[in-house]
């Protein structure tokens, strides 16, 4: 594949934007480097570079586009609202009706606020954590990203009770060490962390099921005791639901009864949201329970707000994109397709003996090169990450393109049909033939 104009433009972009990229993650540092593959449209499950190639998308933007590229209702929304102007620093109608069908599909949050990204969503929901509680330490899961603010990039100390240290520069020691962070899945982790700190914690924080170490479900029993254990303690319960909200289907992890039996027993106080809500333009909510949220201003002493937050065209982009998920049938389609994908996978690795963990929920799937399970963050890095790499650039050649980390999720959307899964699972043949050799 000709990509001369995606590295002439990858030059030129490090010239003028840091790294080259306006996010690492899409950068190829983590699948050996080089030029990242520069794109010029996008249609359906489909994108295409500006060299000409067309590529098979199973990055979805990192989650948000799960009805495809410019799906018409989704970008006749936008168009619409973009006519009526894209911001007024007012409140809107359409805003209440975003929060209204939020509410509607996720019954724990009788208030929401929308701001600008999954990041915002979490920072703010700790701070309301902390305001509520007049306590001031985060208990995490180690691999569970919550984007890039402060507290949530902490990493785990050595042990597991210990205060966490920073994980990227520019990160105090002292915030540091109100960071707990314990490894998911392990409610013994979780019950020594509450023993040591339980007084002083304002909140557990959770990716409730993972995407950012691969799709990880929590294990029977793990969300209800998070719940319970924090409780217990006297700490509010966060889930971060910035990737999982819509994605498996028509609500969050918290209204899974198809994964969880018991669903009482796993409600959080707060819950983070983002991506998918937005149908694809840039967004974020949080939201609760009543007395929790209004802990926030104008109504608490919590402070948030936000110039961008809650604009029309994010809101009008989310509105449609709900829309077409509520339609019958959406996600039953998209299990069955990536059900397929996901044991063709598996064989073809098998028939090339290479050993494959394939990590399957709904319409998301993860690929980890081990011959083990994955179920936690260490069993995540214990993985084959060459070998990711060369599948990943294999893929692309043969214009599949997947998240170039070996953490990161395939995801597929409304739009993926049964012939793109036969494409995708010549090419793994082929690839994983190739990675073989
Ligand atoms: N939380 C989770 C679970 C995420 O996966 C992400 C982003 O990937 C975030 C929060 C941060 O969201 P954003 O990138 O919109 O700031």
């Amino acid at each position: 594949m000709n990509r001369a104009e995606s590295a002439k433009l990858y030059e030129e972009a490090q010239r003028h934007i840091v790294g080259g990229v306006n996010s690492p993650s899409r950068s190829f540092k983590a699948v050996g480097g080089g030029a990242p593959v520069f794109m010029k449209r996008a249609k359906g499950a489909y994108f295409w570079d500006v060299d000409g190639n067309r590529y098979l998308d199973y990055l979805a933007a990192f989650g948000p586009i799960i009805t495809g590229h410019a799906h018409p209702r989704v970008t006749e929304a936008i168009v619409e609202a973009a006519q009526n102007g894209t911001l007024y620093g007012t409140p809107t109608e359409n805003e209440i009706e975003l929060a209204r069908q939020l509410k509607e599909a996720v019954p724990s949050l009788d208030k929401v606020r929308f701001v600008n990204s999954g990041t915002e969503a979490v920072m703010t929901t700790i701070r309301v954590a902390r305001a509520a509680t007049g306590r001031t330490k985060i208990i995490k899961f180690a691999g569970c990203y919550h984007g890039h603010s402060d507290l949530v990039l902490v990493a785990a100390g050595s042990g597991p009770s210990t205060l966490g240290i920073p994980d990227s520069a520019g990160i105090p020691g002292s915030i540091a060490g109100e960071v707990i962070t314990v490894p998911f899945n392990d409610l013994n982790g979780l019950k020594l962390a509450l023993e040591r700190w339980g007084p002083e914690t304002a909140a557990v924080l959770v990716e409730p099921i993972v995407g950012n170490f691969g799709m990880v479900m929590p294990k029977p029993g793990f969300l209800e005791g998070v719940c319970r254990m924090a409780r217990e303690a006297g700490a509010l319960v966060i889930y971060d639901e910035v990737i999982t909200a819509f994605r498996f289907h028509y609500g969050t992890t918290q209204t899974y009864s198809a994964a969880f039996p018991d669903l009482a027993a796993i409600e959080p106080d707060l819950t983070a949201l983002g991506k998918i809500i937005g149908g694809g333009l840039p967004i974020g909510a949080y939201g609760g329970r009543r007395e929790v949220m209004e802990q926030v201003a104008p109504l608490g002493p919590a402070y948030q707000a936000g110039t961008m937050a809650g604009n029309p065209a994010s809101v009008a982009a989310g509105l449609a994109c709900l829309g077409v998920l509520r339609e019958p049938g959406v996600y039953p389609r998209m299990e069955a397709l990536t059900t397929r994908l996901a044991a063709g996978l598996q064989t073809a690795a098998g028939r090339n003996g290479i050993s494959l963990t394939v990590n399957r929920i709904a319409g998301a799937l993860s690929t980890h090169f081990c011959d083990h399970p994955v179920t936690d963050y260490a069993e995540a890095q214990d993985t084959d990450g060459e070998l990711f790499a060369r599948f990943f650039r294999e893929m692309l050649e043969r214009g599949i393109y997947l998240a170039p980390s070996k953490y990161e999720a395939w995801f597929l959307t409304t739009e993926h049909t049964d012939a793109d899964i036969d494409a995708t699972l010549e090419a793994a043949e082929a690839s994983f033939r190739a990675i073989a050799a």
